[in-house]
């Protein structure tokens, strides 16, 4: 069991590693989140913790062995527990060695990140609810919900290649486009509605063997923790292709996730109970588990940015386009992995669940374009005058998540950047 707050969350604990306790960090010593790094483009991959603006060379810390990251992430729940502890007492005011600890610290603005894990399957859900809705709305007006969507996560398999870590960049895709009309034939040429979209990816600790269902009672002992996940996607190629098996090359061209994966241990604080109105279907009882009806969810508050080329050289940070919740999601995350494991499909360690876009209510909580623009009919006047219905080369989207609760310290989960380049000519 993960979920368990500890003296590694108290909100008085303090590092000797100053920018750790700057207010605005998201990485203070009660989040240490795991990434991989490494020094120059030639130099293998480390295992590191963010501390403030530096990162802790586990390794050279002795604080691990090796540079396994499938190993420590499939480790039981006891031991990682058991490593958070270690990480933080070594990093807290007092701490004995501070000296080896202190050798083992680089600035973040010093390494280069890399996808903190291999991620050898990704499965994309359509869990935020309010974006079904929304997306199913401007599809089917009368039934925007179709009739399973409160019964299952609904989901279909991605494409693991083409995922990369912030700050990304990838280039306009080309794809094949409805024609004109019903008897045009389709165009093939760069997408024209280029969309980003707002989710989080929850990363699969220690997989389960082929046939063996995971029950819900166990589901989080196999989640090792969460990242923020953009989910790029080409609305003009989706719409033509996706019936009736579903997205393909109007999602795989590129993913981009944010380095650090902030673990369950770390969101113990921030657990919450699911929004599941009562009139609504209650789980199947594969689905419902005691916990998960108390502090199934976690509130993670989300925002995205949209920075143009054109604010990039004002100096401009960009404009903030929509702010939603992880509580926006109809479906928890342990509900994710033992509805994906529920057939005996074995997941295996660094596997990564995207929720789905997590809209939130309001339509200017929308996290797509495709929503906020209507299906592209509207377009959103950015503040310096600049206007989208979908991106533009040059674009820059950061998604930024943080998790907040009165009496305890605030920890984020950094950001996830990406640029879109023009097409290949
Ligand atoms: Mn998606």
């Amino acid at each position: 069991m993960s979920a368990i707050v500890d003296e590694t969350h108290d909100p008085h604990l303090q590092s000797w590693v100053a920018s750790a306790n700057d207010p605005d960090t998201h990485f203070p010593i009660q989040n240490l989140p795991f990434g991989r790094f490494r020094r120059d483009a030639a130099g293998p991959w480390r295992i590191g913790t963010a501390i403030g603006d530096q990162v802790l060379d586990l390794e050279r810390a002795g604080l691990i062995a090796g540079r396994d990251v499938t190993q420590l992430m499939q480790a039981p729940v006891p031991q990682r527990r058991a490593l958070r502890a270690a990480i933080s007492r070594a990093l807290a005011v007092g701490a004995a060695s501070q000296e080896r600890t202190q050798a083992a610290l680089l600035p973040q603005s010093a390494v280069q990140m890399g996808l903190p894990c291999e991620i050898g399957g990704y499965t994309d859900f359509y869990a935020g609810i309010h974006h079904a809705r929304a997306v199913g709305a401007l599809l089917r007006p009368d039934t925007p919900l179709l009739p399973n969507y409160k019964w299952l996560p609904i989901a279909y398999h991605g494409r693991a290649s083409s995922i990369d870590v912030s700050p990304s960049t990838f280039r306009r895709p080309w794809g094949q486009q409805r024609g004109p009309d019903e008897n045009a034939p389709p165009g093939f040429k760069p997408t024209a509605r280029l969309d980003y979209e707002l989710e989080l990816g929850w990363l699969v600790g220690c997989g389960n063997a082929r046939g063996d269902p995971v029950p819900m009672a166990q589901a989080e002992d196999h989640l090792f923790g969460v990242v923020l996940f953009n989910d790029w996607s080409a609305r003009d190629i989706q719409g033509w292709e996706y019936q009736p098996l579903g997205p393909f090359l109007g999602k795989s061209f590129a993913s981009t996730i944010s380095p650090w994966i902030v673990t369950l241990e770390a969101l113990a604080p921030f657990r919450v109970a699911p929004v599941r109105p009562e009139s609504d279907p209650q789980p199947l009882p594969y689905l419902d588990s005691p916990f998960n009806r108390s502090a199934g969810a976690v509130d993670i508050a989300l925002e995205v940015r949209l920075q143009t080329a054109a604010m990039r050289a004002a100096g401009n940070t960009g404009d903030v386009m929509s702010a939603s919740n992880a509580t926006d999601s109809y479906w928890t995350p342990a509900q994710l992995l033992t509805h994906h494991a529920s057939n005996g499909c074995n997941l295996r360690t660094g596997d990564l669940l995207g929720t789905g876009t997590l809209s939130g209510a309001r339509p200017d909580q929308a996290g797509s374009l495709l929503e906020l623009s209507a299906g592209g009919k509207q377009r959103i006047v950015l503040s310096n005058g600049e206007a989208r219905s979908f991106l533009e080369d040059g674009d820059c989207v950061i998604l930024r998540g943080v998790c907040a609760r009165d009496g305890y310290r605030r920890i984020g989960l950094g950001e996830c950047r990406g640029t879109v380049e023009s097409a290949v000519p």
